[in-house]
């Protein structure tokens, strides 16, 4: 069934994401069609489809809502809480009315496309191509962690590697960059320091893949919270998990810092944390670690943070 009402992003906002001003919206669209046991966003989408008119309304919706400011936004990073890319829950015509309206960023160096890499494809690359002159486009995956356990039966994330790495390949033979989220501390059982260790290698894992086919890459680390009414919220309960430190950030971008990655992090559950379900609940959280870390999201000033830094 394909509704028609009169339908607002899930989000918009602005922001200084790694040294440009972005534009963020998450379009509202039909629920993401896959069950990782950690991920709470498919309560905020609709159970149906939306047909395209109602997107395009959306994207107007959002023009206007911005249009002082569409001429300096650098960046352009848009999803719909799942796969962008995925043309039943997000039409091809919504998405090239989408890319028709890029037209209207005349600074704009990055489109940002949020999606399973499953939808990537080379057409899909060449189309923007053709009907934009932007300097880069980036894909943004939650590739979350490289131990397969984890990913495939903790997360439930039914994303293999392989898949991964035929995406990255391609993205560095057409010249686009990956963005992958990286969890902190995602396995219920986990210890910080095993929380820390294991962010520290999937980075390093997507570093390595990506520098043997030149591509570029950014990291969107996520100290992990504890979503509502997920299945890994059961199983937090049941091994009494606690959420990361806000300081094992400090120590994963430290850990990081010699690979030369750009590395931002995400700060705010989103309201999609259950209670006492994130960093902020626990005692440990120090606000000023929260301010510096902020700072560091905008320009990756190592010095914002060094003083975190333990030896
Ligand atoms: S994490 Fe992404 S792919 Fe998985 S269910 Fe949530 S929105 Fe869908």
């Amino acid at each position: 069934m394909n509704l028609n009402h009169s339908f607002s992003p899930i989000y918009s906002g602005k922001r200084i994401f790694l040294g440009l001003k972005d534009l963020v919206v998450s379009f509202y669209t039909a629920k993401c069609p896959y069950n990782c046991s950690y991920c709470n966003l498919s309560m905020k989408s609709h159970p149906e489809n939306i047909c395209a008119k109602t997107i395009k309304n959306q994207i107007d919706q959002v023009l206007n809502d911005y249009k002082d400011d569409l001429p300096s936004f650098q960046l352009l990073s848009v999803g719909n809480e799942g796969s962008i890319l995925d043309r039943k829950r997000f039409p091809k015509e919504a998405f090239d009315y989408l890319i028709g309206q890029l037209k209207n960023f005349p600074s704009l160096e990055i489109l940002s496309l949020e999606t399973r890499p499953e939808y990537i494809t080379l057409s899909i690359i060449n189309q923007i191509k053709m009907e934009t002159d932007l300097p880069l486009i980036d894909f943004t995956i939650g590739f979350e962690t490289q131990d397969d356990y984890l990913r495939e039966v903790v997360l439930n994330k039914t994303l293999k590697k392989h898949i991964v790495e035929e995406k990255i390949k391609l993205l560095g033979e057409c010249g686009a960059r990956l963005t992958s989220y990286v969890m902190l501390k995602p396995g219920p059982t986990m210890t910080e320091h095993e929380g820390i260790k294991e962010a520290i290698r999937t980075i390093e894992y997507l570093k390595e893949q990506c520098e043997k086919t030149n591509t570029s890459l950014v990291i969107y680390l996520n100290p992990v919270y504890v979503a509502k009414g997920t299945p890994l919220s059961q199983q937090c309960a049941l091994y009494n998990y606690t959420p990361p430190r806000i300081q094992s950030i400090i120590e994963v971008i430290a850990g990081t810092r010699h690979f030369n990655v750009p590395i931002y992090t995400g700060l705010w559950s989103e309201d999609n944390a259950q209670e006492k379900g994130d960093y902020l609940c626990l005692e440990t959280n120090n606000n000023a670690i929260r301010k510096a870390l902020i700072e560091y999201n905008k320009y990756q000033n190592y010095d914002d943070i060094l003083s975190f830094v333990k030896n």
